[in-house]
Protein backbone atom coordinates (compact mmCIF):
# COMPACT_ATOMS: atom_id res chain seq x y z
CA UNK A 1 0.00 0.00 0.00
CA UNK A 2 1.52 3.67 -0.87
CA UNK A 3 0.61 6.74 0.57
CA UNK A 4 -1.12 8.83 -1.51
CA UNK A 5 0.66 12.13 -2.88
CA UNK A 6 -0.70 15.11 -0.34
CA UNK A 7 1.16 17.55 -2.56
CA UNK A 8 2.79 18.27 -5.23
CA UNK A 9 4.86 21.06 -6.91
CA UNK A 10 5.26 21.95 -10.22
CA UNK A 11 4.49 24.98 -13.32
CA UNK A 12 2.23 26.40 -15.14
CA UNK A 13 4.38 27.91 -17.82
CA UNK A 14 6.27 30.30 -15.47
CA UNK A 15 3.97 30.00 -12.65
CA UNK A 16 4.80 28.22 -9.86
CA UNK A 17 2.39 25.47 -9.22
CA UNK A 18 1.24 23.58 -5.93
CA UNK A 19 -1.39 20.56 -5.83
CA UNK A 20 -2.86 20.09 -2.70
CA UNK A 21 -4.70 16.38 -2.72
CA UNK A 22 -7.22 15.67 0.45
CA UNK A 23 -10.48 13.88 0.11
CA UNK A 24 -12.45 16.21 -1.98
CA UNK A 25 -14.59 15.50 -5.57
CA UNK A 26 -13.82 18.69 -7.24
CA UNK A 27 -11.11 20.57 -8.40
CA UNK A 28 -10.11 24.32 -6.95
CA UNK A 29 -7.87 27.11 -7.32
CA UNK A 30 -6.25 30.00 -6.10
CA UNK A 31 -3.56 31.92 -5.44
CA UNK A 32 -1.73 32.32 -2.08
CA UNK A 33 0.07 35.49 -0.93
CA UNK A 34 3.29 34.43 -2.22
CA UNK A 35 2.10 34.19 -6.26
CA UNK A 36 1.63 30.78 -5.90
CA UNK A 37 -1.28 29.15 -7.73
CA UNK A 38 -2.31 26.64 -5.08
CA UNK A 39 -4.79 24.08 -6.88
CA UNK A 40 -6.69 21.97 -4.76
CA UNK A 41 -7.57 17.91 -6.25
CA UNK A 42 -9.36 14.99 -4.85
CA UNK A 43 -7.30 12.21 -3.94
CA UNK A 44 -5.56 9.97 -6.94
CA UNK A 45 -6.29 12.83 -10.10
CA UNK A 46 -3.79 11.93 -12.56
CA UNK A 47 -1.76 14.82 -13.78
CA UNK A 48 -3.22 14.85 -17.04
CA UNK A 49 -6.32 15.89 -15.69
CA UNK A 50 -5.25 18.54 -13.50
CA UNK A 51 -3.54 19.98 -16.27
CA UNK A 52 -6.50 19.86 -18.54
CA UNK A 53 -8.04 21.91 -15.80
CA UNK A 54 -5.71 24.62 -15.83
CA UNK A 55 -5.63 24.51 -19.62
CA UNK A 56 -9.39 25.46 -19.21
CA UNK A 57 -8.89 28.27 -17.10
CA UNK A 58 -5.57 30.27 -18.30
CA UNK A 59 -6.80 32.96 -18.86
CA UNK A 60 -8.39 33.40 -15.48
CA UNK A 61 -4.76 31.96 -14.07
CA UNK A 62 -2.54 34.75 -16.38
CA UNK A 63 -4.72 37.49 -15.44
CA UNK A 64 -4.71 37.18 -11.71
CA UNK A 65 -1.17 36.16 -11.92
CA UNK A 66 -0.42 39.70 -13.38
CA UNK A 67 -2.41 41.25 -10.69
CA UNK A 68 -0.62 39.56 -7.62
CA UNK A 69 2.64 40.35 -9.38
CA UNK A 70 1.98 44.08 -9.51
CA UNK A 71 0.72 43.85 -5.78
CA UNK A 72 3.48 42.13 -4.64
CA UNK A 73 5.97 44.43 -6.00
CA UNK A 74 4.25 47.01 -4.81
CA UNK A 75 4.31 45.50 -1.28
CA UNK A 76 8.12 45.02 -1.28
CA UNK A 77 8.84 48.97 -2.20
CA UNK A 78 6.12 49.67 0.45
CA UNK A 79 8.83 50.76 3.20
CA UNK A 80 10.25 53.30 5.74
CA UNK A 81 13.61 53.03 4.34
CA UNK A 82 15.18 55.36 1.68
CA UNK A 83 14.27 54.50 -1.65
CA UNK A 84 10.79 53.26 -0.31
CA UNK A 85 7.63 54.39 -1.14
CA UNK A 86 4.55 54.55 1.36
CA UNK A 87 0.76 55.66 0.16
CA UNK A 88 -1.24 58.59 1.54
CA UNK A 89 -4.57 59.28 -0.13
CA UNK A 90 -3.71 57.01 -3.09
CA UNK A 91 -0.42 59.04 -4.07
CA UNK A 92 3.11 56.89 -3.31
CA UNK A 93 5.15 59.11 -1.86
CA UNK A 94 8.86 58.66 -1.82
CA UNK A 95 10.55 58.02 1.29
CA UNK A 96 13.53 59.74 2.38
CA UNK A 97 15.15 58.78 6.17
CA UNK A 98 17.55 60.64 7.65
CA UNK A 99 17.72 63.98 10.21
CA UNK A 100 15.76 64.78 13.22
CA UNK A 101 12.54 66.20 13.97
CA UNK A 102 9.36 65.03 12.71
CA UNK A 103 7.88 63.46 9.96
CA UNK A 104 7.40 65.86 7.10
CA UNK A 105 5.10 65.46 3.97
CA UNK A 106 6.42 67.73 1.23
CA UNK A 107 4.43 67.30 -2.28
CA UNK A 108 5.46 63.40 -3.39
CA UNK A 109 8.17 63.25 -0.60
CA UNK A 110 8.18 62.37 2.68
CA UNK A 111 10.98 62.60 5.11
CA UNK A 112 11.24 60.69 8.03
CA UNK A 113 13.98 61.31 11.05
CA UNK A 114 16.50 58.77 10.99
CA UNK A 115 15.65 55.85 12.87
CA UNK A 116 12.27 55.31 11.89
CA UNK A 117 10.59 52.75 10.09
CA UNK A 118 7.36 50.98 9.33
CA UNK A 119 5.87 51.80 12.67
CA UNK A 120 6.79 55.31 12.06
CA UNK A 121 4.66 55.40 9.23
CA UNK A 122 1.91 53.70 10.73
CA UNK A 123 1.95 56.39 13.63
CA UNK A 124 2.17 59.24 11.04
CA UNK A 125 -1.13 57.64 9.03
CA UNK A 126 -3.09 57.57 12.22
CA UNK A 127 -2.57 60.76 12.91
CA UNK A 128 -3.35 61.92 9.26
CA UNK A 129 -6.59 59.68 9.66
CA UNK A 130 -7.52 61.47 12.27
CA UNK A 131 -7.39 65.20 10.52
CA UNK A 132 -8.94 63.57 7.49
CA UNK A 133 -11.52 62.03 8.44
CA UNK A 134 -14.09 63.30 10.92
CA UNK A 135 -14.29 66.39 8.57
CA UNK A 136 -14.98 64.49 5.89
CA UNK A 137 -17.63 62.50 7.25
CA UNK A 138 -18.92 65.32 9.19
CA UNK A 139 -19.42 67.45 5.50
CA UNK A 140 -20.90 64.35 3.56
CA UNK A 141 -23.46 63.65 5.88
CA UNK A 142 -24.12 67.29 6.48
CA UNK A 143 -24.59 67.37 1.83
CA UNK A 144 -26.82 64.23 2.64
CA UNK A 145 -28.68 65.24 5.34
CA UNK A 146 -27.90 62.41 7.55
CA UNK A 147 -27.00 62.00 10.95
CA UNK A 148 -24.65 59.69 12.86
CA UNK A 149 -24.16 59.58 16.68
CA UNK A 150 -20.16 59.12 16.54
CA UNK A 151 -17.11 58.30 14.71
CA UNK A 152 -14.75 55.44 16.04
CA UNK A 153 -11.36 55.50 13.78
CA UNK A 154 -9.91 51.97 14.38
CA UNK A 155 -7.24 49.72 12.62
CA UNK A 156 -9.46 47.24 11.65
CA UNK A 157 -7.81 44.56 8.77
CA UNK A 158 -11.15 43.23 7.85
CA UNK A 159 -13.61 45.84 6.81
CA UNK A 160 -12.63 49.52 5.36
CA UNK A 161 -16.00 50.90 7.05
CA UNK A 162 -19.01 49.77 9.68
CA UNK A 163 -22.11 51.34 10.65
CA UNK A 164 -23.89 50.56 14.04
CA UNK A 165 -27.25 49.60 14.63
CA UNK A 166 -27.07 52.48 17.05
CA UNK A 167 -25.86 55.26 14.72
CA UNK A 168 -21.88 54.71 15.51
CA UNK A 169 -19.88 54.60 12.05
CA UNK A 170 -16.26 52.94 11.95
CA UNK A 171 -13.94 53.90 10.20
CA UNK A 172 -10.44 52.22 9.23
CA UNK A 173 -7.39 54.50 9.51
CA UNK A 174 -6.12 52.04 6.54
CA UNK A 175 -8.26 54.41 4.29
CA UNK A 176 -6.01 57.24 4.40
CA UNK A 177 -3.42 54.72 2.23
CA UNK A 178 -6.62 54.86 -0.68
CA UNK A 179 -7.88 57.83 -3.22
CA UNK A 180 -10.47 60.18 -1.85
CA UNK A 181 -13.02 59.33 -3.80
CA UNK A 182 -12.71 55.74 -2.47
CA UNK A 183 -12.70 56.92 0.88
CA UNK A 184 -15.81 59.30 -0.12
CA UNK A 185 -17.08 56.00 -1.34
CA UNK A 186 -16.74 53.87 2.02
CA UNK A 187 -18.35 57.24 4.00
CA UNK A 188 -21.39 57.10 1.88
CA UNK A 189 -22.03 53.58 1.88
CA UNK A 190 -21.72 53.72 5.79
CA UNK A 191 -24.01 57.15 5.99
CA UNK A 192 -26.45 55.05 3.56
CA UNK A 193 -27.09 52.52 6.23
CA UNK A 194 -28.23 54.97 8.34
CA UNK A 195 -31.48 54.27 5.91
CA UNK A 196 -30.97 50.96 5.28
CA UNK A 197 -29.36 48.80 7.60
CA UNK A 198 -28.26 45.96 5.34
CA UNK A 199 -26.93 45.16 1.88
CA UNK A 200 -30.48 45.08 -0.07
CA UNK A 201 -31.70 46.25 -3.65
CA UNK A 202 -32.94 49.43 -1.90
CA UNK A 203 -29.58 50.36 -0.02
CA UNK A 204 -27.35 49.81 -3.03
CA UNK A 205 -30.40 52.27 -5.28
CA UNK A 206 -29.53 54.78 -2.71
CA UNK A 207 -25.83 54.53 -2.56
CA UNK A 208 -25.75 55.38 -6.53
CA UNK A 209 -28.76 58.30 -6.16
CA UNK A 210 -25.97 59.77 -4.14
CA UNK A 211 -22.58 58.37 -5.34
CA UNK A 212 -23.22 57.95 -9.14
CA UNK A 213 -19.97 56.18 -9.88
CA UNK A 214 -19.82 54.18 -6.88
CA UNK A 215 -18.93 50.05 -8.43
CA UNK A 216 -15.72 52.34 -9.38
CA UNK A 217 -14.81 52.82 -6.15
CA UNK A 218 -16.35 49.91 -4.86
CA UNK A 219 -13.81 47.71 -7.45
CA UNK A 220 -10.90 49.77 -6.25
CA UNK A 221 -11.35 48.99 -2.64
CA UNK A 222 -12.44 45.15 -3.45
CA UNK A 223 -9.25 44.84 -5.24
CA UNK A 224 -7.14 46.46 -2.87
CA UNK A 225 -8.11 45.37 0.38
CA UNK A 226 -4.83 43.97 0.59
CA UNK A 227 -3.62 47.26 1.69
CA UNK A 228 -4.77 46.52 5.11
CA UNK A 229 -2.65 43.65 5.45
CA UNK A 230 0.89 45.95 4.31
CA UNK A 231 0.73 47.70 7.79
ZN1 LIG B 1 -22.25 47.86 4.23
Amino acid sequence: MCQPFLFRKMTFGDIPVKITYSKRRTLSMKFDVTGTLVVSAPLHLPETEIRQFMNEKSRWIRTNYVRIQARLEKSMDHKVEEGGKVLYLGEELNVHVGGHGRVKKIGKDIFFPEGSDNESYVRWLKARAKEYLPPRLQSRAWEMGITYRELMITGARSKWGSCSETGKITLSWHLCMCPPEAIDYVIVHELCHRLHMDHSREFWAEVESRMPDYKKHKKWLDDNSYLMDLV
